[in-house]
């Protein structure tokens, strides 16, 4: 699926329409405009807004897309792959934030999303393969499952190196099934628990 994303404008303005507060708990919903990563419980934190425009521009969404998400967290940016994707597929390994996130994003009206609690670290393999993957949480390498997940002129967004310091890394994958891998500047995420944690 070589289909380029034309989307941006209207991403661009379904985001600074989306109301943050929908997915923070109460004490946070007056930051909800502060463009930071904010607690939601467990650790975890809602990305900084600006990267997860930054992430949902570099996967070039459309309407065909079929995406896998790693790290629901709170759905705020499941709902921006929703929104410009055909379906959905997202993992979260902590039970109250996916339970919280599906209740959120239900409310909001979207049918296309399938959500799973449990460690996706290595991918969701029974839907294989997706033309996009986004994980929002700091991986030690490239998971090889999601290389192998991804489908050909797939493309995947996801954060690479060391706990509190990592490369957001853009992996291509073409015709052929050959990869590339285009650094894309530093970011601060939490820990991908499990096989590929540091
Ligand atoms: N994008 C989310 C949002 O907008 O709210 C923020 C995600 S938060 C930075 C990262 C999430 O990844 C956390 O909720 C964490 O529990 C989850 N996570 C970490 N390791 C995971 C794994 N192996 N499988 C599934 N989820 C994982």
């Amino acid at each position: 699926m070589k289909e380029k994303s034309n989307l941006n404008g209207e991403i661009f303005d379904f985001y600074r329409k989306l109301d943050r507060r929908i997915f923070l708990d109460d004490e946070y919903k007056q930051y909800a405009d502060v463009d930071q990563a904010l607690p939601i419980g467990y650790e975890q934190t809602i990305s900084q807004p600006s990267l997860v425009l930054e992430m949902t521009i570099q996967l070039q969404l459309n309407k065909k897309c079929k995406v896998l998400e790693i790290g629901t967290g709170s759905g705020y940016q499941t709902a921006l792959l929703a929104q410009f994707a055909q379906e959905v597929y997202t993992i979260e390994r902590i039970e109250d934030l996916s339970r919280k996130a599906q209740e959120r994003l239900t409310r909001l009206g979207y049918q296309n999303i399938k959500f799973k609690i449990g460690d996706g670290s290595e991918g969701w393999p029974e839907f294989a393969p997706y033309n996009r993957i986004i994980v929002t949480a700091g991986a030690g390498r490239i998971p090889q499952e999601l290389i192998e997940q991804l489908a050909v002129d797939g493309r995947m967004v996801l954060p690479v190196g060391e706990p509190g310091l990592q490369e957001l890394v853009l992996v291509e994958k073409d015709e052929r099934g050959n990869i590339k891998r285009e650094p894309l500047g530093e970011v601060r995420f939490v820990p991908l628990v499990g096989k590929y944690s540091y």
